[in-house]
């Protein structure tokens, strides 16, 4: 049997690119996305209710993987990225099907009038838009369903798992002179409440350690990722406590640089 799915919802997130991306939702509260229902689930009708739910199922597609071939036996990252296990042991991103499933908070639901939708996106469709935070999504994921979570049904007390028991330690994370610098302008020019959320989404994301796990400490290495149009760089050194940090060497604004 066959069937054939349509996104209910594409989401737009801080994360345009994988690699840094959390490894499980709810684990940075200030990573934040925008779900965009698309037509003709762009109802007020159809999220009626919603706003009395704290937090949603989200199912979707790791669309940036359906090209990929699944295999029995993957290496989840969380086991060092040496150790396989079978796929349905996991929650690869490499699978049959290429669903994925996350918990993330519903923050707020925005009805946008087709009047201010045509001006911001040259689109007559009106805009249901669901804000949604603690995402573990690439930008641009094609969302299959939206559920509301349940607590007394989907919050297991009892459930063990004896491979992931607990979230991974986290990190310290220290800014160096000149992302501090940057950060400090941005709060200057912008609006400070954004450069502060900013500070914290950037913290939270380095501390769960996105280097993949086969890299022994390399202190002389730098590392990069994208968050939204910022290109963050950091390093990693041990500490005189002989605790791994991540230092934040530079911040750079991309859209800025493209302009110049
Ligand atoms: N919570 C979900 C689940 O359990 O199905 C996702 C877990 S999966 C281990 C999370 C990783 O999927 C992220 O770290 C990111 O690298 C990857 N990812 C997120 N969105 C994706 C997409 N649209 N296509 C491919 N990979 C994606």
């Amino acid at each position: 049997m066959k069937y054939t799915l349509e996104p209910v919802a594409v989401i737009k997130t801080c994360f345009p690119e994988k690699f840094g991306i959390p490894r499980q939702s709810l684990l940075c509260p200030s990573a934040v996305g925008e779900l965009i229902l698309l037509p003709p689930y762009n109802q007020k009708e159809a999220v009626a209710g919603l706003e009395q739910v704290s937090h949603l199922w989200l199912s979707f597609i790791f669309h940036q993987h359906v090209d990929k071939q699944w295999k029995p036996k993957v290496r989840p990252p969380r086991l060092g990225g040496n150790k396989k296990l079978g796929v349905f042991a996991t929650r690869s991103s490499f699978r049959p099907n290429n669903i994925g499933l996350s918990v993330v908070k519903l923050e707020g639901i925005e009805f946008r009038d087709k009047s201010n939708v045509k001006k911001q996106f040259g689109s007559q469709d009106p805009q249901v838009i669901l804000h949604v935070s603690g995402i573990d999504l690439l930008d641009g994921t094609p969302v299959i369903d939206i559920k509301p979570y349940v607590p007394y049904a989907d919050c297991v007390i009892a459930a063990s798992n004896l491979m992931a028991s607990a979230a991974p330690p986290s990190l310290s994370v220290i800014f160096l002179e000149s992302a501090s610098l940057f950060l400090d302008n941005l709060a200057f020019n912008k609006n400070k409440n954004n450069a502060v959320d900013f500070k914290q989404l950037i913290i939270e994301v380095l501390q769960q350690d996105p280097r993949p796990a086969y890299h022994e400490v390399d202190s002389a290495r730098i590392y990069s990722m994208f968050l939204y149009d910022f290109d963050i760089k950091w390093s990693y050194r041990y500490d005189i406590n002989n605790l791994l940090n991540i230092d934040v060497v530079a911040i750079i604004d991309v859209a800025v640089t493209k302009i110049k």
